[in-house]
């Protein structure tokens, strides 16, 4: 098939909307939609201070890649989580890409701030590592004057993540998912450029601008229920193209109705690392059994 705005063959088929493109003509149309996805929802200016957190995997590659050609001021920040094979990897693919963009890069070993790894928690490790992750983005974005935190969930993360919290009726998790989490106490603005992108996007993206990414899936996530509800809906996708997108639409137009839920949640500070917490000790000086604050703040 024919590009639909050229005469070269077709790269990609997109299922919606349906249209074939060639590679420059698919580049401009991902790189509009993410540059859309900004100004809709008001994401980011070109005065703030933006730290994009990468994995090493096409996600966070491809959401840094865009915004530094769209001209924006960003760092990279990575958490090197200790999980053999894998975070070496890792932590390889961010160096190249850190490289190529000629910008600062982060990284912030688990093992020098909590003695472990996460190859000695055993039992729910998916919800620990979200649990270290977010926390350690945050306090490395707020210690180091950071306006905000680029991460890179894309369309497919999205639903299926609210797809499980609707399954579990995990109300305040429902009350406070979107593309743009506002600052709140110590917690820098989170925002997602790659919203409306969906996976298979992302990974023709990455390809074609030629990303050096590490796409194996973290050896502890493969059983993740998420998983199995991306591949779920991406059958009814089949079926029904932009089912997905229609989703996460009527979500954000409902999400109000959740936020009730959030008034009786605390708010204060941890009192072992003076963090924003729902308890008196947050989830992270919990989890890892911390007695006293982490120092993440950048030695000039
Ligand atoms: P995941 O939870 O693995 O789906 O990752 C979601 C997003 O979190 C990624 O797109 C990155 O922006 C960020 N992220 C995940 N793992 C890391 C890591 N090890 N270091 C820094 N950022 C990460
Ligand atoms: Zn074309
Ligand atoms: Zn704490």
């Amino acid at each position: 098939m024919k590009c639909k705005f050229c005469d070269k063959d077709s790269y990609i088929k997109l299922k919606s909307p349906k249209m074939y493109l060639c590679k420059e003509h698919f580049v401009e149309y991902f790189e509009d939609k993410v540059k859309k996805s900004i100004e809709k929802y008001k994401m980011l200016n070109k005065d703030e201070k933006i730290l994009v957190a990468v994995s090493g995997g096409k996600d966070g590659h491809a959401a840094a890649w865009v915004l530094k050609k769209l001209g924006y001021n960003i760092e990279l920040f990575h958490i090197n989580l200790g999980i053999k094979g894998f975070s070496d990897e890792s932590l390889k693919a961010v160096n190249e890409l850190a490289e190529k963009l000629d910008v600062p890069l982060h990284v912030v070993n688990l093992k020098d701030i909590t003695g472990k790894t996460m190859e000695d928690i055993r039992g729910k490790k998916c919800s620990i590592c979200g649990i270290t992750k977010r926390y350690l983005m945050n306090k490395f974005g707020y210690e180091n004057g950071f306006d905000v935190i680029v991460t890179g969930h894309n369309l497919d993360d999205e639903v299926a993540f609210i797809l499980n919290n609707i399954m579990n009726w995990s109300v305040s998790y429902l009350a406070r998912q979107g593309p743009v989490l506002p600052q709140r106490g110590k917690y820098p603005k989170k925002v997602k450029p790659l919203y409306e992108n969906t996976e298979e996007e992302i990974s023709a993206y990455a390809e074609v601008v030629g990303l050096e990414v590490f796409s194996e899936k973290c050896p502890f996530a493969k059983k993740a229920i998420t998983l199995e509800y991306k591949e779920m809906l991406n059958k009814l996708e089949e079926k029904r193209p932009g089912m997905k997108y229609n989703f996460l639409v009527g979500y954000l137009k409902n999400r109000h109705l959740f936020e009730k839920e959030l008034e009786d949640i605390p708010f204060v500070e941890c009192k072992v690392c003076g963090m924003s917490s729902s308890g008196e000790v947050c989830s992270f000086c919990r989890t890892w059994g911390l007695k006293e604050e982490v120092d993440l703040k950048v030695k000039e």
